[in-house]
């Protein structure tokens, strides 16, 4: 899953409120992935019913989240220096509640209120009770939180929510050697699929018009349900309510990316036409000591079958570089396998060891400068691809769902998730708009409104 800057988390109003504003404050602030989002807006929708507000200054704040990830050490240390800055204003305002959730936190609480004793309360992702400690008012509200929304609508420039992300599947039951993920996020649980649908109903009725249905192994979806339904089946369900323009999932495992998905993306009309699979490495051998349990040869035969099925598919994947023992040859066949395989975006990143992961206990043999070379190496390879591969659409038509506007442009994806820039006077915001293809770059497209917007 894609990681996301740290950024502050506001959210629109979700379930109807129960109490009215209590002129208290709340500061979020979440880095890492879309759970993290999701987590922190059921956060803000618990504290919206309370009577509290959103504020963007941390200093206004009567409570502080921090929702942390620790997938790599880069991230983890930002949230260390998060901590540390706070501890001047929780001396300030030392009746102020300073909270820290996410995958810091679970199994780590001793440590961590040793390190940290100025936060009043850690508690474990998702799990959500636990809040009422610092914020008695939300006792009231125990038996209704469970019908709390899941969902999390970003921020979008103006008033209209145009966009959602929806967990279906919590936690991962993969050991990949390098991943911390299954440590603090437990086993794979999928939701009933009744509760996503109404959940995804409720938000086409608020005027959301592209959702994204989240999960580790999102494509692991069901196999824990007592009903014979998965990832296929939800798709099918969700498309049938009728009324959604786009749906999207991620992140896809390539062992559970079955035709009967793929199928389902090609026939269904709202779901795009954009895979994220992440490969991580091009080699089998790193394949096999990352324990992830499928060969390269099977990643590239279910990209072959989606874009059989589906011409006009966008690809996404990750990759780790500079695994333990990972060898300047074995190196050499990821770029091989990603100039083969041709996908849209890579997201790279630079292994990074996870204390308490199996691959940890092995040499983190492959300097810091050299992992870093690696890293370049790929994105510049990857450069190249996107600049060809964004150059095919130069006089396309894209269909764009306009989400922002900066530097008097506005802004949007298409449904293969490219960002595509054009200036035109109309207020389009939320809108779906066709785009006539007229400048592309490695990293973006840009072109003409055409026609009316929808
Ligand atoms: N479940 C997804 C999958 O199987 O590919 C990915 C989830 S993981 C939280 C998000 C990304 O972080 C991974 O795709 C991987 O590239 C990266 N990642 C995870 N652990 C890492 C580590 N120890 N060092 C560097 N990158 C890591
Ligand atoms: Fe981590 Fe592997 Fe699970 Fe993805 S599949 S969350 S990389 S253990």
């Amino acid at each position: 899953m894609a990681m996301t800057e740290p950024r502050l988390t506001l959210h629109p109003a979700t379930a109807p409120r129960r109490l009215p504003p209590n002129g208290k404050h709340f500061f979020i602030w979440t880095i890492g992935c879309q759970m993290n989002e999701a987590d922190s807006a059921k956060v803000a929708a618990m504290l919206l019913e309370v009577g509290y507000r959103p504020t963007e200054q941390e200093d206004d704040a009567d409570i502080i989240v921090l929702n942390s990830c620790v997938v790599r050490q880069a991230a983890e240390d930002k949230v260390s220096g998060k901590l540390n800055y706070l501890a001047r204003l929780k001396r300030e305002k030392p009746e102020m509640p300073l909270v820290l959730t996410g995958c810091m936190v679970t199994n780590q609480q001793e440590k961590l209120r040793e390190r940290f004793p100025h936060v009043d309360l850690f508690f474990d992702p998702s799990d959500f009770d636990r809040l009422q400690e610092v914020v008695p008012e939300l006792a009231d509200l125990e038996d209704d939180l469970i019908q709390l929304p899941h969902y999390y609508l970003p921020e979008a420039a103006g008033d209209a929510s145009i966009a959602a992300y929806v967990p279906i599947i919590y936690g991962c039951n993969f050991l990949c050697s390098y991943c911390i993920v299954p440590y603090r996020r437990g086993k794979e649980t999928s939701r009933p699929m009744n509760d996503i649908v109404r959940e995804v109903a409720e938000l086409i009725d608020k005027g959301v018009r592209d959702v994204t249905l989240l999960g580790q192994t999102v494509n692991a979806y069901g196999h824990d349900l007592p009903e014979d339904a998965g990832l296929a089946e939800l798709l099918s369900a969700v498309d049938g309510l009728g009324g959604l323009d786009r749906l999207r999932f991620l992140t896809s495992h390539p062992k559970y990316m079955s035709d009967q998905i793929i199928d389902a993306m090609a026939d269904l009309p709202s779901v795009c036409e954009h895979m994220n699979l992440p490969v991580q490495a091009g080699d089998n051998e790193v394949l096999r000591r990352m324990r992830r349990t499928y060969t390269t040869d099977l990643w590239l035969d279910r990209l072959a079958y989606t874009r059989k099925r589906m011409p006009t598919a966008t690809v996404a994947t990750d990759i780790i570089v500079g695994f333990p023992g990972e060898t300047d040859a074995q190196f050499q066949n990821t770029l091989d396998l990603l100039k083969e395989a041709q996908c849209d975006k890579v997201h790279v990143a630079m292994y990074s060891p996870r204390p308490g992961t199996l691959s940890a206990r092995w040499e983190d043999d492959i300097p810091h400068e050299e992992k870093q070379r690696r890293h370049q190496a790929v994105e510049k390879q990857q450069e190249a691809i996107c600049t060809a591969r964004n150059a095919n659409h130069l006089g396309s038509t894209l269909e764009v769902l306009v989400d922002s506007k900066a530097k008097g442009r506005w802004g949007g994806r298409s449904r293969g998730n490219q960002l595509v820039h054009f200036e035109d006077d109309r207020d389009l915001l939320g809108q779906l708009v066709d785009v006539k293809i007229t400048k592309s770059s490695p990293w973006y497209l840009m072109g003409e409104a055409i026609g009316a917007p929808r």
